[in-house]
């Protein structure tokens, strides 16, 4: 049974105040707040196993060792990939998507080539397309959205051709919320003989992944917006397709054998790997995702979709609230302005009272192009998000309201 008070124990920070008030964290879009067991393990593996992993012969090094390849089989089962092989730990979604564009890039993407982006990516799935095809002569197709979220399918059917080699798109935006029909897309990407990347960074911790069965060739998410730490994230590939990618950072562990004359490179996924990683880091996303799942990813996820509809109907009441984004089954967030007032002061006027948002551009400067502002007000939920915080919010809307009304 799915008990948000039993689970807000969990996560001690929402037992604080801020200014004397009691905390309401709807800025989970961003990052998310850790659970007790999470920081726990990575105290433990801190301070009882420390030790570099992959290098050593010995106790702790073999126990830190364990301890990272254990937590890829739980990233494995848990987006149901078909080999550990396939799992490639990096720093988060940003760095999994401009690996891709830099190995996969240099592989694949040629002179005259199309990659295809959605005018709602982060910036994160924007600028190494863009990167990329300045260094390639490559050319960045856009498919559109409508003003009211949903992605323009017919916009993007019609840039679908025998040019385009790469789509790359948010499974959820982390603007409008909106929850993109990943698997038609990437079937239409194939179907023009082109790969597909999906940027899950915003749908990892909200809905159940299944890169088997959505055919991916590439999914990438971070580690701190699924409950777990920061300066982690995974990178899911085909091994067909990771195989004739070239390697990217050169270093230790990523290598077989280093001759002057020529160096060999080592097997999957270690290819990917230079360098010491945040071993414990991928402990600490391990567990985290062993929390997700002692909760129920379906349990979560029916949570947050009553939360999401009980905010939109909420919010919409508030006197001149303007709400960005309403595609038909949307998820987790709520990017709003109020007119007549900066969405910098809204914001500040709700951390006054305890309320955390995000405001500005939010990462997605083309979405504010779209609806032609300069900024926004996010509020994004998690799992631990209640009804009362979503009234504490309107509330505060209210109030900023009526103050400046004028
Ligand atoms: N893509 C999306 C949809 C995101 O929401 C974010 C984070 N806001 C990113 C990519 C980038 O993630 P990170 O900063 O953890 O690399």
């Amino acid at each position: 049974m799915f008990d948000v008070n039993q689970i807000r124990k969990d996560f001690p920070i929402l037992r604080e105040q801020v200014y004397g008030k009691p905390l309401v964290y709807l800025d989970n879009g961003a990052t998310t707040q850790k659970p007790r067991r999470v920081v726990e393990v990575m105290n433990e593996y801190y301070l009882r196993y420390n030790s570099n992993v992959h290098r050593g012969v010995h106790y702790l090094s073999n126990k830190c060792t364990d301890a990272n390849e254990r937590a890829r089989t739980v990233v494995r089962d848990y987006i149901h990939a078909g080999e550990t092989e396939e799992v490639i730990f990096t720093r988060g979604t940003t760095e999994s998507i401009n690996l891709v564009a830099y190995t996969f890039g240099e592989a694949f993407i040629h002179a005259g080539d199309e990659i295809v982006v959605t005018e709602m990516e982060h910036h994160a799935n924007i600028v190494p397309w863009q990167m990329l095809c300045e260094r390639k002569g490559a050319e960045l197709k856009v498919v559109p959205f409508k003003d009211n979220g949903e992605l323009d399918m017919e916009a993007f059917a019609g840039l679908m051709n025998g040019r385009v080699k790469l789509v790359a798109v948010a499974y959820v935006s982390n603007v409008l919320g909106t929850v993109n029909p990943v698997k038609r897309i990437i079937d239409a990407a194939h179907a023009v003989g082109a790969y597909a990347l999906v940027d899950a960074a915003q749908a990892i911790q909200h809905i159940p992944i299944d890169v088997r069965e959505l055919d991916c060739d590439f999914l990438a998410f971070s580690g701190h917006k699924i409950y777990g730490p920061t300066g982690v994230g995974v990178l899911y590939g085909k091994r067909e397709l990771l195989e004739q990618m070239p390697p990217w950072q050169g270093g230790g562990e990523m290598i077989k054998e280093v001759r002057f004359e020529k160096t060999t490179y080592n097997e999957l996924p270690f290819k990917f790997e230079a360098g010491t990683p945040d071993f414990i880091g991928v402990i600490g996303l391990g567990e985290a995702i062993e929390y997700v799942k002692s909760v129920g990813l379906d349990e979560i996820a029916a949570h947050e979709h009553g939360l999401i509809a009980y905010a939109m109907e909420r919010i919409r009441q508030v006197p001149r609230i303007i709400l960005y984004g309403d595609a038909p089954g949307k998820s987790s967030v709520v990017s709003f302005g109020l007119e007549g007032m900066h969405h910098f002061d809204l914001g500040t006027l709700l951390d006054k009272m305890g309320i955390a948002v995000r405001t500005g551009q939010l990462c997605a400067d083309p979405v504010m192009s779209h609806y032609g502002v300069t900024g926004m007000v996010r509020a994004s939920l998690a799992m631990y998000n209640t009804e009362e915080e979503i009234d504490a919010l309107c509330a505060g809307l209210k109030k900023i309201e009526r103050i400046f009304k004028m």
